[in-house]
Parts: structure tokens; C-alpha cells; sequence
């Protein structure tokens, strides 16, 4: 069948041959055309027509479906970000000169990992390629458990950032779902023995786009020798990774993919840096979403989540490094200190501040620009973008050489002194390159006067030449006495000379014919031909040579790509902590308190969001955590009372805090954290789909696993998934399993509306209630949004129905079956710590009443003394079957005045 395909459509087979599971676009004359199922898939996922054309091999139509090539930055994206790899396969030779069939091949492959094109990924994040590597390393003998030992290894090649790490993970691989977690990569490959593993694959496909890839370089030893040559490195031992040997065949296994897709060697990739996750307080994918750390939980954009509240950023390297501090709080105090210090520097120093910042307004993507600068698809823009970025640095490096007092802010300005050649490189571009280039390498235009003799010198030839024309056109026009005659130029004919029909016969002798035109006729003479040339290869040399002068710039500019990348780097750190300043300063934060023990103090604490989007103003409330009495707070208080927002800001401002950032409060010190557990109950997650019991259960299970004394667990209406009694017991469990658990149990926020386990205050001691305050005021239920020691009664459920405007009736029912259900004593089966056997108390329900009414009487004393109070007196005297509930009500405040 071979013989009935054309040879082009021969080429399209054998690139298919070769990039088999990849769309081809095969670009023919100006446009990229799919053929077959590829041109089914791209039509249907661009909405683009799908047409025939031709036979296949089987000998059937063919489905075609193009794209303009222009419209290629359009199109790719839209195909790449829904996890399609693209091969590009180029004319490679000019159709004009072709003889026979224009040879073509694929230039690179496009994948969403590897992407380089700006269109393809956001400034305000990094676009990262994650590569995996690990082994199994056997069971521990009790539980038959499996380790696995893993590299991970993460690139962006728009900035050339790499890094690599190795830990042991368990056999669910909780700790690389949780760095997939972090990095957000946008394209993970995995070795065929990983991609078998059919679990671990659909828990990563379901976060980024999974590839297996099978590296050509199968042995360790040579990986570690093709990457040592990669950076021109005689050991690995200086970017901290010799010894680990699967983070360096991760590493490789990146690089390998990276240099086969995009077919040339990534030179700006300078460095490679290991890391440790011992170092940076975990966030695991669950708790990055329940606290909407970078994006929100609603439509996964960044609106209303913590990084779009603290990004004043000026730059995109800023935002990138401030997403990466609030992924990857810190552990260490004094670390911690040096990025506080330089905050509050800057905000003591708001003319400093002021200054940096406009500053930093002037500087572009360095690192991006470099990366295209490097990998040469840059154009003279790009160069003038970078050069303003640079023009500043100065600027920033003089200022803060003269005033910083801080070690981060003196460690900034000192690493932009080091980069001596940073003034040349400016100065260079600037005498080169015109201040509003072309956004063409290939058209000229891009060089300034001055710059180059030779340039000038053939300028010079083509501009005097425009004279010479029109003088030769004056000359002609008096010779032949025809006025209206004109010398033009057109690009397929060149100069000629155009004389209308009406005057064809006054045309000179000599005159030779060239084109005939509808009313007009074109000639040319032997002198002009001559002076064509003439011009024609001037412009065409000066064209090269300005081709060949932006070429020598970015050359001398990419063998500084690493120190630009450093320059670009302390940008972006000192943009943030800029940032920090500016929104410590906007939004009234202040320096929180690090400290190496487990205590936790807020004073007047506020959520950082939620603040910003209630109109009747924030609430402040205190928190107060330790590792003794105060280690695991029971919260109670009606639904929209305030508990999710009150856990959550405690967690929030920790993480701030660590992340070096000045924190919602008025005071706050806090004991370092080095992981936060967050699990809502099934209710609250019903947004993501995947609300059951059971996914509530399994992530219970991974806390109870994995947390340490150290770290912060927020438990948010665990239990509620499941039948009352069901959940109260699961509840109760965990609360009593993490109180418990070693000698000192991790700090925990407990919301729940189980009120019944807020008898465990007295049982387990270092326990303590804590309800949201409300207030009822006729019909209405009043938050006053105020968190107070000590328990409530009852979840406020009817109340809350009430106010969304459910019909009275159906109030006035509810009300009736609660009561039934009180009087039928549901879960008061409470167990007396004293002397451990079991009987029946007084409900709890009526002691944590009490409470409510007088929150300092927190002893039970009061419940033991079998005298009745006048309240009680007054209770029993009710009868409850025959009031309404406005009588209810009525009677109720006159309780209360009773107790008064
Ligand atoms: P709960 O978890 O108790 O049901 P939430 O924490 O979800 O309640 O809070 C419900 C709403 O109450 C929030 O959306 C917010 O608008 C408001 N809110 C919560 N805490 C405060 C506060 N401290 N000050 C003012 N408004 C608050
Ligand atoms: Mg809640």
C-alpha cells in the first residue's frame, strides 16, 4: 500500500513512528496539519473543522484538520494543558531551494513539563517537571509494611531552577503525594516499575499529568556522571546529593527528559540543589486545601486564599518565591529570625521600603528572560527587558549597601556587588539595541547607530541610495517629459520604473519591459538594475550583521546566565520580604514570637481572609495552646458560630509566622510546628465530590499515624459522616487516642457538635472546652463571635434553620421532636472520671447548660449539691408540654434574671 502515499505523507508516518503516543503537528507550507485519529482529537479539542483529504495507507480518506502556524501559540497551550504531548515537526529547508520533497523533522517535543513558551504557564508560578525514583527497600517485620525508598526530583526550565530530594515513604506514598502536593508540577514521569503501580498512578493522575519514561541511562553510577558532566562538576558532593543515589537518578531522569524533548542541551540549568523536607514544616495536600494556603477550595483560583492576601509582589520572581515560602514554612527559629529581621527593617524603614519597591516595579521575569535568552528563542525585546530589569539593581545594591542593618537585607545587597559584570552587560545592550526593537530577530532594525562601523558603513550604501532613487526619478521624469512617472519597489520584481498607459508613448528607447500592470507599465534601465543590486545586498548584509551582533550579545549574556539567575533570585527574595512589610504595614500585622517549646500565644488573633470579607468587622479572639492543660482544645457553638474560622486562623498564623511573614494579631508567639493536620468532616467537603465516610476515615487514620508532639492537628467536625451514635463514638475515640498518645500528645483544635464530649474536660486533663459565644435576643440568635472557656449545650441547629427563613412549623416540630429526644436521654451515658464506674450523671447536656449561663462556674460542684436552685425549682414547675414557644422564650429570660 506503501506506493499510494505521497512522500510527505511518507515523512508524517515515520515522525509518527517515532513519537508514537504524540500529536504531530506536520507543518506544511503555513500550516501545521494533523492527519488521522490526530486530526480527530485536535479538531475535537480545539474546535476545529475536520475535513479529508487524500488516501491513508489502508487506502481509506484521510482526516485532516490545520492550524494557521501563526495561531500556534493559541492552539498549543489549549492542547498541552490537557495533558496532550505535541511533537513539532519543521520544514527543515527552505521549499524554495528544496529539490523534490522538502525534507522535514521534529524539532521538539511540547509537554506540559517541559513547556518554555510563556503562553503555556502563569508568571505568578513555576512550571515544574517532577521525575521520580525509588526502590522498595523490604518490610519492617511487624507489620509487613513495605518502605520505599524515593528520589524526587522537580525542573522548571523556563527558570532553570532544579532540585532534588530522597526520603523514605511508606507503601501508600503519603510523603510524595504531599510534595506533589506543594510543587504543583504540571507534568510528573515515573520509571516503568513505578508507572506499574496502577494505585500510585491514578493518585498522581489524578493531581498532574503522569508519563512513564524509561531514562536511556539505566545505571546510577552513569547518571550520576552524565549529570556531573552536565554542570561541568568534577563531584556532586557540592549541590549536596552524592550520596543519594535515587535523588540523583531523579534528577537525571528530569534532565533526560527534558533534553529529549526539547532536543538540545539546557545549558541555563547551572545548578542543582538538594533538599530536605526535615527542614520545612509539612502541609499535606489535604490541609493545603482546607486552609486554601494558594488557591481556594471553591473554583481552585487563588481568589480569597492566603498567598493572594499577602501578595503585594512586584515581580514574578517575588510571587514565585513567596508561593514557595507559604508551601514550605520553616523549621528553624534562627532562619525564621533572619527573615523577620529583614521585615521589620522594612517596615521600621518605610522609606527604604518605598524606594525598593519602585524599583523593583521596573524589573521583568529575569529568570524567564534568561531561560529564553539561553535557550535561544529570545528577540531584541526580550534583551531590552532585561536591561531595564538590570538598570535598577544598582540602585536597589547602593541603597542597601548605605542603610541595611538586617543580615538577610546585607547578605542581598552583597551578592548583587558580586556580580561585577553586571554594568557592562547593561551598558552593552543599551549601545546596542534600539530602545523599541522589532519583535522580529530576522528583519533588522534592531541595532542602533554607532554600534557597529561595518553596520553603519552598509546603512549608509542603502540610505544614500534612496537619494541616488530620487534623483533618478527626477532625472527620468525631466529625460521623457512624462510628470507623472515613479521609481518603486516591490519585493518580488524589485526597483522599477512605472510610466500609466496614457503616457506609453513617451517612454524612452532604452527602457527595457519588466511587468505589465492593468493601466500602467513597468520598465527598468540597465543603471537601475545596476543600483539594485547594489542596495539590495547592502540591506541583505546589513540584515545578517545586525542577525550576527544580537547573536554575540545574547551569547555574552548567557554565559553570565548563572549570575544573572543569582541577580534574579535575591530579586525575588528581596520582593517578598518587601511585600511582607507592605502588608504587615496595610493590614495591621505585627512580628510574632518564635520559640523552640509547643506553646501557643495569640492575643486578639484574626483569620487573615476572612477578615477582609466581613463587613461588620472582624472579632479578634485569643488562642492559648501548651503541652500541658491547654493541649487539646474541645470547641464548641452553633453552626456559623465561628469554629472552622477560629481553627483555622490559629493554624494560619503559624504558618505565616514560619514562613517569615508578621502575622493577625495583636501579639503572638508561637511554639515551631513542624506539621498541620487538617480534616473537615464529610459534611463540609461535599464540594469536591468525594465526601464520604470513608475518605474522612482514611485521612483520621494518616493523622493518627503520622503526627508528632510537634505538630498541630485541627479537627473539624470529625464524625459527623456517619449515624450519631456511630460518629459521637469515632469522636470521642480520636479525641481520647490523641490526648493520649506517648507521653506528650500533639496540640489539637477540636470543632464539634457533639456536646456531649465536652465531658472529657474532666476525665482527660489536658483537655479544655472552649465555646463561640452567642446571645439569643427574642427569635434571633446574636454571634458575638467571641470564643470563651467552657462548654456549650446544644448545636443551635433550629435556631440556624430559623434564621435561613425555614417555615415555622417545620420550627416548631423540630423543637418538639429535640425535646422527645432529650427526654429520651440520647448519648448521656457519661462516665465518671473519679472512680472510673459507670452510672447515670445528671445529663451533661444540663452541665454544660449551666455553663452556658455562667461560664466561671466551671467545678461540677454545684451539680453535687442535691439542693435545688432556684432555677431548678422554677424548671420544675414548667410544663413543657403545653407552652408555645414564644412562652418558651419568654420564660427563658426570666430564668436567666432568676440566676442574676
Ligand atoms: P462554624 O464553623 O462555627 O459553623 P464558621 O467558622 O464557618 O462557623 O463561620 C461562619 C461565618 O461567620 C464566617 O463565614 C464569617 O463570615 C463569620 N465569622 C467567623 N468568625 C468571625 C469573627 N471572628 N468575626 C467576625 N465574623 C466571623
Ligand atoms: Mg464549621
Amino acid at each position: 500500500m506503501k506506493e499510494t502515499l505521497t512522500p510527505a505523507m511518507r515523512q508524517y508516518y515515520e515522525a509518527k513512528k517515532a513519537y508514537p503516543d504524540t500529536l504531530i503537528f506536520f507543518r506544511m507550507g503555513d500550516f501545521y496539519e494533523s492527519f488521522g485519529e490526530d486530526a480527530k482529537i485536535i479538531a475535537k479539542e480545539l474546535e476545529i473543522t475536520l475535513t479529508a483529504r487524500g488516501k491513508d495507507r489502508s487506502g481509506k480518506r484521510m482526516p485532516l484538520a490545520g492550524i494557521p502556524y501563526h495561531s500556534i501559540d493559541t492552539y498549543l497551550p489549549r492542547l498541552i494543558n490537557k495533558g496532550y504531548k505535541v511533537a513539532i515537526c519543521e520544514q527543515l529547508e527552505d521549499p524554495k531551494q528544496a529539490k523534490g520533497v522538502v525534507k522535514r523533522g521534529v524539532v521538539r517535543v511540547v509537554t506540559p513539563g517541559t513547556a518554555i513558551d510563556s503562553s503555556m504557564f502563569s508568571d505568578a508560578s513555576n512550571n515544574y517537571l517532577m521525575a521520580v525514583a525509588g526502590r522498595e527497600i523490604g518490610k519492617s517485620s511487624r507489620n509487613a509494611k513495605k518502605e520505599i525508598e524515593l528520589g524526587v526530583s522537580f525542573l522548571d526550565i523556563s527558570t532553570g531552577e532544579f532540585l532534588t530530594t530522597q526520603f523514605q515513604d511508606s507503601e501508600n506514598f503519603e510523603k510524595l503525594l504531599s510534595e506533589l502536593a506543594r510543587m504543583r508540577p504540571s507534568e510528573c514521569i515515573l520509571p516503568p516499575s513505578l508507572y506499574g503501580n496502577s494505585d500510585l498512578t491514578d493518585r498522581l493522575k489524578a493531581q498532574t499529568i503522569v508519563q512513564e519514561f524509561a531514562p536511556q541511562v539505566s545505571e546510577i553510577e552513569e547518571a550520576a556522571e552524565r549529570l556531573k558532566a552536565h554542570f561541568k562538576v568534577a563531584t556532586l558532593e557540592g549541590m549536596g546529593c552524592e550520596k543519594l543515589d535515587f535523588a540523583i537518578y531523579s534528577a537525571w531522569a528530569a534532565l533526560e527528559y527534558a533534553q529529549t524533548t526539547q532536543m538540545r542541551e539546557l545549558s541555563h540549568i547551572n545548578t542543582l540543589r538538594t533538599y530536605s523536607n526535615s527542614e520545612f514544616m509539612i502541609l499535606d495536600s489535604v490541609t493545603l486545601r482546607n486552609l486554601e494556603i494558594v488557591k481556594n477550595v471553591r473554583d481552585e483560583g487563588d481568589a480569597n486564599s492566603l498567598y493572594r492576601i499577602l501578595d503585594c509582589t512586584k515581580t514574578p520572581m517575588g510571587s514565585r518565591t513567596l508561593k514557595k515560602w507559604l508551601l514550605k514554612p520553616l523549621l528553624s527559629v534562627e532562619k525564621i529570625n533572619l527573615r523577620l529581621d529583614a521585615v521589620e527593617e522594612l517596615v521600621e524603614n518605610p522609606l527604604l521600603r518605598y524606594d525598593l519597591r519602585s524599583w523593583l516595579s521596573e524589573v521583568r521575569d529575569i529568570e524567564r528572560l534568561v531561560g529564553r535568552i539561553v535557550y535561544g528563542n529570545s528577540n531584541a525585546r526580550d534583551l531590552i527587558s532585561l536591561k531595564k530589569s538590570l538598570d535598577v539593581l544598582p540602585l536597589i545594591r547602593d541603597s542597601l549597601m548605605e542603610t541595611a542593618k538586617s543580615d538577610l537585607l546585607k547578605e542581598i545587597a552583597v551578592g548583587l556587588a558580586s556580580f561585577s559584570e553586571l554594568e557592562d552587560l547593561t551598558e552593552t545592550i543599551d549601545r546596542a539595541i534600539v530602545d523599541d526593537p522589532p519583535v522580529s530577530v530576522r528583519e533588522g532594525g534592531m541595532i542602533k547607530p554607532g554600534y557597529s562601523a561595518e553596520l553603519d558603513e552598509l546603512r549608509d550604501i542603502a540610505s544614500s541610495s534612496k537619494q541616488w532613487i530620487a534623483n533618478f526619478q527626477q532625472k527620468e521624469r525631466e529625460r521623457s517629459g512624462i510628470k507623472s512617472l515613479k521609481v518603486g519597489y516591490n519585493k518580488v520584481f524589485g526597483y522599477y520604473i512605472e510610466v500609466t498607459n496614457a503616457n506609453s508613448s513617451q517612454v524612452p528607447e532604452d527602457y527595457i519591459r519588466k511587468q505589465t500592470m492593468a493601466n500602467a507599465e513597468r520598465f527598468f534601465t540597465p543603471e537601475l538594475k545596476e543600483k539594485e543590486s547594489l542596495i539590495l545586498t547592502a540591506n541583505e548584509k546589513a540584515i545578517a550583521l545586525e542577525y550576527e551582533i544580537f547573536t554575540e550579545i545574547v551569547h555574552m549574556l548567557s554565559a553570565h546566565s548563572r549570575e544573572l539567575q543569582e541577580v534574579a533570585e535575591r530579586t525575588g527574595l528581596l520582593d517578598v520580604l518587601a511585600a511582607f512589610a507592605e502588608t504587615a504595614e496595610n493590614n495591621n500585622y505585627v512580628r510574632p514570637q518564635l520559640t523552640d517549646d509547643c506553646r501557643i500565644l495569640i492575643r486578639d488573633g484574626r483569620h487573615p481572609v476572612v477578615e477582609k470579607t466581613v463587613s461588620s468587622g472582624f472579632v479578634p479572639n485569643d488562642t492559648e495552646m501548651d503541652c500541658k492543660e491547654n493541649q487539646f482544645l474541645l470547641i464548641t457553638g452553633p453552626n456559623m458560630a465561628g469554629k472552622s474560622t477560629y481553627m483555622r486562623q490559629t493554624a494560619l498564623i503559624a504558618i505565616m509566622a514560619q514562613a517569615g511573614s508578621f502575622v493577625p494579631a495583636s501579639y503572638a508567639s508561637i511554639g515551631i510546628i513542624d506539621q498541620v493536620f487538617t480534616r473537615i468532616g464529610a459534611f463540609d467537603d461535599l464540594a469536591s465530590g468525594q465526601s464520604t465516610f470513608m475518605v474522612e476515615m482514611v485521612e483520621l487514620a494518616n493523622i493518627l499515624n503520622n503526627a508528632s508532639p510537634r505538630s498541630l492537628v485541627l479537627l473539624d467536625e470529625i464524625g459527623r459522616g456517619t449515624s450519631t451514635y456511630d460518629g459521637y463514638s469515632i469522636a470521642k475515640a480520636v479525641v481520647e487516642f490523641l490526648h493520649n498518645r506517648g507521653k506528650v500528645g500533639m496540640r489539637a483544635l477540636f470543632a464539634t457538635h457533639y456536646h456531649q464530649l465536652t465531658s472529657l474536660e474532666k476525665k482527660l486533663k489536658r483537655v479544655k472546652n472552649y465555646h463561640i459565644a452567642v446571645k439569643e435576643e427574642g427569635h434571633e440568635l446574636v454571634f458575638l463571635r467571641k470564643i470563651v472557656p467552657g462548654a456549650t449545650d446544644k448545636s443551635y441547629g433550629i435556631h440556624v434553620a430559623r434564621l435561613a427563613g425555614v417555615p415555622e412549623k417545620v420550627i416548631e416540630r423540630a423543637n418538639e421532636i429535640l425535646k422527645e429526644l432529650e427526654r429520651e436521654n440520647v448519648l448521656e451515658e457519661a462516665e465518671d472520671g473519679e472512680n472510673g464506674k459507670k452510672r447515670k450523671s445528671r445529663s451533661s447536656a444540663r452541665y454544660t447548660q449551666m455553663l452556658l449561663f455562667d461560664p466561671g462556674s466551671s467545678s461540677g460542684n454545684q451539680l453535687e449539691a442535691n439542693r435545688p436552685s432556684p432555677v431548678e425549682a422554677a424548671l420544675k414547675k414548667l410544663n413543657v408540654e403545653e407552652i408555645t414557644p414564644i412562652e418558651a422564650l419568654n420564660k427563658l429570660y426570666e430564668l436567666k434574671k432568676l440566676l442574676n
